[in-house]
């Protein structure tokens, strides 16, 4: 499949202003793309990272196996650590004050310039399935067909363009249908992708096909095939499982995050017949059955059996243990951990398994030389470190993405990675790769040199990088901004008048604030110099 440039040349001029061509050789052939999103997969929960006590538990071969042909990235972070801030940032390259979603209750400008649309204006053909979640209609795609909102697990409903829909324009009615596909989201989206690639791809054209999944993302509700792993094993627990929070700043002891406290036992741990308001005390059984009344329109009749002939025997032996007394306190945490991790686990592997399909295909058609395929996460997510589930927070599990790509002749096999990269740096990343010189308002830098093994020179790669989290109220985590280095993280809790000041190299898990401790007095100050510096760097003043 060569693609000759005379159709390239003739598309470019339709290319807005935010991107120029970068004169790109006569006969190259420029790179698919397929670019695989979960929602909320900690790094911890890669086999390839092993950097958590559940890493080799996780079952993730397909994405072990990109990063073996590719390139895994070690630190590899976002910008704004929750769902949609951070699919804003990864479409535009540029920070949430930028391209205006500070928080999950911002709609996206879709008016704005994105590497989709740059991409489609150049000539490639653009297709993005699954969870879109930015409250506006997608621009850029040729085709979409998304998630409304959050998603759903089971028989989820999915939106695309009807036969009235004009992109860009206020959503009226017929513009939009909506259709519910019976099965299970993560296999319904690999479903969709793969169709679209089979019958709508433009085999004239490259592509850019964005698979966006739901899973992990909270209440962690596995596949059929998955309900099994992990029966009858007790996975390890994190050291910091029982964290007290001392010495650390205020929001970390207020939160409302916690395994303990702020699970609810029918929605995110799915035994049914449980009371959902269980803060301090012990589980009420016996409760109406909310879960499965929040499953009465999702599942059919095989799934809800073959779902309770998996669950019920567990559900069985908690509530022995409740009413024994043997589940309470400590006990009782532990048994929502296990209960947790393992249903966050399951929804990997079936993204794991989406992966390996997707990768499959293309190697079939005789694709996969000239695509570059990306896995990767909108932000982290806790895995009971901290006692807590959730991200939000500038700390490692939730600050950090896993990131690998493959793109055989670009990449050598087996690369990793250690500078610092953002979730910023796709966009600009995409264009390049496409033969478009990225904007001068893109914020992020393209990952082309690392992917190609280049040390860039000294100054020619970011030594810091810069985090906010805007959103107030969900699970009471303090707004916050911050600068992580390679070895040192300063976070500062502004509506707090708070600071923190971790050493991630003698401290991983953070948890010794130094931010009064004299021998760090000077990296103190340093660190807060180069806040002030990327806050002006990027326009972040307010
Ligand atoms: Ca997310």
């Amino acid at each position: 499949m060569i693609r000759t440039c005379a159709a390239f040349l003739f598309s470019t001029s339709l290319l807005a202003c935010s991107a120029s061509l970068q004169t790109p050789k006569e006969s190259e052939e420029r790179p698919n793309i397929l670019f695989i999103y979960s929602d909320d997969h900690a790094t911890g929960a890669v086999g390839c990272y092993a950097n958590s006590v559940v890493a080799s538990h996780a079952q993730t071969p397909n994405i072990d196996a990109l990063a073996a042909d590719g390139m895994r990235f070690d630190r590899a972070f976002c910008t704004n650590g929750i769902c949609a801030p951070a699919r804003a940032v990864v479409l535009t390259g540029k920070h949430s004050h930028v391209n205006g979603v500070p928080d999950n209750g911002a709609s996206f400008d879709g008016s704005q310039a994105t590497f989709p649309k740059l991409l489609r204006a150049s000539g490639y053909q653009t297709a993005l399935i699954g969870k879109w979640h930015l409250k506006s209609t997608p621009t850029g795609f040729d085709h979409w067909e998304v998630l409304p909102g959050q998603g759903e697990y089971y028989s989820p409903a999915f939106e695309r363009p009807g036969p009235n829909y004009v992109e860009g324009a206020p959503i009226a009615e017929g513009t939009i249908e909506r259709r519910r596909l019976p099965g299970y989201a993560t296999e319904v989206t690999t479903d969709l992708a793969i169709e679209w690639l089979e019958q709508e791809r433009d085999p004239a054209k490259p592509f850019l096909l964005m698979v966006q999944h739901k899973a992990p993302h909270r209440s962690w509700m596995p596949g059929p095939e998955e309900h099994a792993l992990y029966e009858g094993q007790q996975l390890p627990e994190p050291t910091t499982l029982f964290d007290d929070y001392a010495g650390r700043a205020d929001g970390a002891k207020t939160q409302e995050m916690t395994i303990a406290r702020h699970m609810w036992l029918w929605y995110d741990l799915k035994v049914r017949s449980a009371q959902w308001g269980l803060a301090d005390g012990e589980p009420i059984l016996d409760g109406p059955d909310k879960w499965a009344q929040g499953m009465e329109d999702r599942m059919d009749e095989a799934q809800l059996a073959a779902w309770d002939a998996a669950y019920q025997p567990r559900n069985e032996a908690f509530a022995a243990g409740v009413r024994s007394g043997e589940l309470s306190g400590a006990a009782l945490v532990r048994w929502k951990y296990q209960r947790y991790i393992k249903d966050y686990l399951r929804c990997i592997a079936g993204v794991d398994k989406s992966v390996g399909e997707l990768v499959t295909w293309l190697e079939e058609h005789g694709l996969d030389q000239n695509t570059i395929v990306v896995y990767t996460s909108d932000q982290g997510f806790y895995l009971g470190e901290h006692g807590w589930y959730d991200k939000r927070w500038m700390y490692e599990p939730s600050l950090q993405l896993p990131l690998v790509v493959r793109w055989p002749g670009t990449i050598k096999a087996g690369g990793v990675d250690d500078h610092l990269v953002q979730n910023l740096d796709f966009a600009p990343t995409f264009l390049e790769a496409a033969g478009l010189k990225p904007a001068a308002d893109i914020q992020g830098l393209s990952l082309l040199p690392l992917m190609r093994g280049e040390e860039p020179g000294p100054g020619a790669w970011r030594e810091s990088i810069y985090y906010r989290y805007f959103e107030v109220g969900i699970h009471a985590v303090p707004q916050h901004y911050g600068v992580r280095t390679e070895r040192h993280k300063l976070i500062n809790y502004y509506g707090l008048d708070q600071w923190e000041l971790f050493d991630l190299e003698l401290d991983p898990d953070e948890m010794t604030n130094l931010i009064e401790d004299p021998k760090y007095a000077e990296t103190r100050e340093r660190l807060k110099a180069e806040l002030t510096r990327l806050r002006t760097d990027c326009g972040d003043q307010d």
